[in-house]
């Protein structure tokens, strides 16, 4: 569920808002997205791959929240800390680089 939106990182590009499929944030203008409807939230992850700030913390239960603070969950890299893992963001390893895809691909039919 979605838990955080960082105030100082957020560059307010509004991206969240866009991707989210359930409609969970609401705009501001001149100011940081807020989480208006967070028991929407399907968990997709999708606003935290699309952050180009790495501002956002998607906890990956569904139903609950992890009630770390920023400085916790930025301390343990958890902000945009799923889309490093899927490699998104300069610099980063690309999905398709990581073991277990090329595990899985030794796994399809020829
Ligand atoms: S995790 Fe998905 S459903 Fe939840 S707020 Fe982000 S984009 Fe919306
Ligand atoms: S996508 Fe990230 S930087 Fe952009 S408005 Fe949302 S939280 Fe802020």
């Amino acid at each position: 569920m979605i838990e955080l939106i960082s105030d100082t990182k957020c560059v307010q590009c509004n991206l969240c808002v866009s991707v989210c499929p359930t409609n969970v944030f609401d705009k501001v203008p001149g100011g940081v997205p807020v989480i208006a409807r967070q028991s929407d939230c399907q968990t997709c992850f999708m606003c935290e791959l699309y952050c180009p700030a790495d501002a956002m913390y998607v906890a990956p239960h569904p139903d609950r929240l992890s009630g770390q603070s920023e400085h916790e969950l930025e301390q343990a890299e958890l902000l945009g800390g799923y889309r490093e893992k899927v490699g998104w963001g300069a610099g980063r390893t690309p999905v398709s680089s990581h073991v277990y895809l090329a595990e899985l691909a030794k796994r399809v039919v020829p």
